[in-house]
C-alpha cells in the first residue's frame, strides 16, 4: 500500500509539474483534469484503506444466527471489512463449531434451532471456552439481556441494529481477547477484577451477586457509553 501511495502521488506530481510548465495552470486541459482526480480520488482510498488495514485487524468470527436475511448481511459485511466469517443457523451446530475452531468473536442469536443462545454459550463457557460472545436480542427484550449476561455472554445488541454499531462493538469485545480480560477496570474508587471476579471500593471489598457483578464488569467496560 505504502509503494502503491508513493506511486500515486508521484504520478500526481509529474502531472502537476507538466501542467504548470506548459503554462495551462489556470485552465488545464479536460484529460489533464480527469487524470488529475482520477488519481486524487486512488490517493485518497488508497489512504483510507491503509488506516483501515492498520486499525482493524482481521478476525475470525463466527455467526450463529438463522435468520437468513440477516446471515447472509452480517457475513457479507463482516467479509467486505476483511474479516473471516463462519455462519450456522443452528445453536447445536454452532456450538459443536465454536468448541471445534478458534475464534475471535461469537456473535449469537438467542432464538435458534436446536438449542437457544443461552444454552450455547452457557455450554460454552461450562467447557471453558471464554470466547467473547456479543448476544443479539429481540428489541427492548431486558429479559433476555439479563439471561444472556448471566449465561456468560459479554455484551448484547438488540434488533434491529444499525452495521456500524455492530462492527464498533465487535471491535470493543475482540479487543478485550483472553489477556485482556483478566486486567483490572478502575473506575475512580472502584476496582474490578476480572480475573479474582472481586470489586473493591475504595479498598474495601463489595461483595456482589453474580448477576450485579456482570452488570458492573459490562458498564465499566462500556464507560461513557449508553448500555
Ligand atoms: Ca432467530
Amino acid at each position: 500500500i505504502k509503494t502503491k501511495l508513493a506511486i500515486t502521488a508521484s504520478k500526481i506530481a509529474v502531472l502537476c509539474f507538466i501542467t504548470a510548465s506548459s503554462g495551462t495552470v489556470a485552465t488545464p486541459p479536460e484529460p489533464v483534469k480527469r487524470e488529475l482526480s482520477r488519481l486524487f480520488r486512488r490517493f485518497a482510498n488508497l489512504a483510507r484503506y491503509s488506516i483501515n488495514f492498520v486499525t482493524l485487524v482481521s478476525m475470525q468470527i463466527l455467526v450463529v444466527e438463522d435468520e437468513k436475511r440477516i446471515a447472509d448481511l452480517l457475513a457479507r459485511t463482516l467479509h467486505e471489512e476483511g474479516h473471516q466469517a463462519v455462519v450456522s443457523g443452528n445453536g447445536r451446530e454452532g456450538l459443536a463449531i465454536a468448541l471445534s475452531s478458534r475464534f475471535d468473536v461469537i456473535v449469537l442469536d438467542v432464538m435458534l434451532p436446536g438449542m437457544d443462545g443461552f444454552s450455547v454459550v452457557r455450554k460454552l463457557r461450562e467447557s471453558r471456552n471464554q470466547t467473547p460472545v456479543l448476544m443479539l436480542t429481540a428489541r427492548d427484550a431486558a429479559a433476555d439481556v439479563v439471561s444472556g449476561l448471566d449465561s456468560g455472554a459479554d455484551d448484547y445488541l438488540a434488533k434491529p441494529f444499525p452495521l456500524e454499531v455492530l462492527l464498533a462493538r465487535l471491535r470493543a469485545i475482540s479487543r478485550r481477547g483472553d489477556a485482556p480480560r483478566s486486567a483490572c477496570l478502575e473506575i475512580g474508587a472502584v476496582k474490578l477484577d476480572p480475573a479474582s471476579r472481586s470489586v473493591t471500593r475504595a479498598g474495601e471489598v463489595v461483595n456482589l451477586t453474580p448477576r450485579e457483578y456482570k452488570l458492573l464488569e459490562l458498564l465499566m467496560r462500556n464507560r461513557g457509553r449508553a448500555v
